[in-house]
């Protein structure tokens, strides 16, 4: 028999409705205000197409979002009941699973997920991941709450996904993004395999795990590495170097990052340790710059001990961070969030190279007066898709259920050895101690994923720039790197026929 609610239950009821009810007009709205983001990416896609020959509806089927999952789903904090919004969007089926990060922000809408989602598609085309694009967020900022309560946000999101089937190894597997990292991914792996048991490929529902938790060696660092091998690439390109009148090489080339997160604080230390002389980092409370180079690794230990990159020692300090985006430089990575290069500071950007670390940075204005001013954009869906191709590695490693590197290690630090020995035999020279281990090592799990990302960066490089350097029409690298990725998905569709 059912009992009639208890005078607790009842007040619970109406707190909860009271809470529903103040939030409803401000938060619980679906919020349909238009999100600059999605028309800058779909103006980028249009310019592409425009030179490509592929019929209009199929053009139309690629640039739209296949599908949407908006979700309300109430989360006990601190005693009280708080409402959260969230959104997966699942931009193309072309290729299975879709695939692309779940963000943490105040900001995050739906126009925004569906435009990350579409670069997302875009993203792996390009580098030749095999999936889908999808991208995930939750509207909350995570600075305002304990580690239990993200962690049942983080939990109850993945419930969401779990229901409608927005998660899986075959479906759509999440990743970080802005806001979340290993942490909230080792939940989301958790929650799913208490839901699908009989799943042996169950870890590969989502990436960027921590490296006990099934992760890959190399993810953390990837998005900021392949940054630092597409600008590697990018100033070894004599005729690019020609043309932008700079040196070739990284050696000497002043570069400014905006934002010290994962990609931001990769990239700058990746290309410091390249040869650059990083002069600038401008984080939101604040930037350093210091025209002599800024030691990355203590300037880090210098946030982890104050909280702020701020009032840093070794570099001036200043308080409207975002001006140092237009100071001289050679290279700037905006690694922060996007359109932060708007029409407002277009202009006064003197950067000769602009290699996009975040998603969408620049807005579309603002990279025509780019353009027009001679810099050299290198964009997002090229340049930060080291994460997605790591995390592309972790998901093989997870459904092959074998680390990189322990079937052949030991044989090929065998077969060298042997080698070595012979040489030293027919010789009569020896090598020393130090020398023998460097030639004979076998690769491990993050050599093999740092030289499968290595290769991916730079033939994608080559694919885009041969687009940009044959096709007179072809102004820029973003527009050759979406002819390139259309196509590809083009081609894709073409050969899948269209169901039924
Ligand atoms: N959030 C990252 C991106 O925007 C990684 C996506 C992934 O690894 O799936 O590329």
């Amino acid at each position: 028999m059912k009992s009639s609610p208890s005078k607790k239950d009842k007040k619970k009821t109406v707190a909860l409705k009271k809470t529903i009810a103040k939030k409803s007009a401000a938060e619980l709205a679906l919020p349909t205000a238009h999100n600059p983001f999605l028309d800058s990416v779909n103006r980028y896609f249009d310019k592409a197409v425009a030179l490509l020959d592929h019929p209009t509806g199929l053009l139309d089927q690629i640039r739209v979002c296949n599908s949407v999952y908006y979700m309300q789903f109430p989360v006990r904090i601190k005693g009280d009941i708080h409402v959260v919004q969230a959104w997966r969007a699942e931009h193309s089926h072309h290729k299975m699973p879709c695939k692309g990060g779940i963000r943490y922000a105040d900001s995050v809408d739906q126009e925004e997920v569906q435009a990350l989602a579409a670069l997302m598609t875009y993203k792996c085309a390009v580098v030749d991941v095999p999936f889908g694009g999808g991208k995930g967020g939750i509207r909350i900022n995570p600075k305002n709450y304990t580690v239990d309560e993200l962690e049942r946000v983080t939990r109850r999101y993945t419930v969401e996904l779990i229901k409608k089937n927005f998660i899986g190894p075959s479906v759509d597997v999440p990743a970080p993004d802005y806001g979340t990292g290993p942490r909230e991914m080792a939940w989301i792996a958790d929650t799913y395999q208490a839901f699908a048991k009989d799943e042996i490929n169950a870890l590969a529902c989502v990436t960027g795990k921590p490296v006990g938790q099934g992760g890959v060696r190399g993810r953390t660092a990837a998005t900021g590495r392949g940054l630092f091998y597409a600008v590697h690439e990018a100033v070894n390109d004599h005729e690019l170097m020609k043309k932008l009148k700079l040196d070739i090489g990284l050696a000497g080339k002043r570069v400014i990052v905006q934002g010290f997160g994962n990609v931001g604080y990769h990239a700058a230390k990746f290309l410091r340790e390249g040869g650059a002389i990083v002069i600038g980092i401008i984080e939101w409370d604040g930037a350093v710059v210091n025209p002599k180079g800024i030691n990355i690794d203590s300037l880090n230990e210098h946030r982890i001990k104050t909280g702020s990159i701020t009032n840093y020692p070794e570099a001036k300090t200043i308080k409207h961070g975002n001006t140092v985006l237009e100071h001289e430089c050679d290279i700037l990575v905006p690694a922060a969030l996007e359109s932060q290069i708007h029409i407002g500071n277009a202009a006064k950007i003197k950067a000769r190279i602009i290699a996009e670390g975040a998603n969408g940075p620049i807005t579309a204005d603002a990279e025509e007066i780019l353009l027009k001013k001679g810099s050299f954009v290198m964009p997002d869906m090229y340049v930060n898709a080291g994460g997605v191709v790591v995390s592309y590695f972790e998901w093989l490693k997870n459904i092959s259920h074998v680390r990189f590197g322990r079937m052949d290690k030991r044989f090929e630090e065998g077969s060298n050895t042997r080698l070595v020995n012979t040489v030293e035999k027919l010789t009569g020279k020896s090598l020393s101690v130090t020398e023998r281990q460097m030639i004979a090592r076998g690769a491990d799990e993050e050599d093999i994923v740092n030289s499968g990302l290595e290769d991916t960066m730079i033939s994608s490089y080559q694919s885009i720039m041969e687009i940009y350097y044959s096709n007179p029409k072809v102004k820029d690298m973003r527009v050759a790197a979406f002819v390139n990725s259309i196509d590809k998905i083009a081609q894709s569709y073409l050969s899948l026929g269209i169901f039924p």
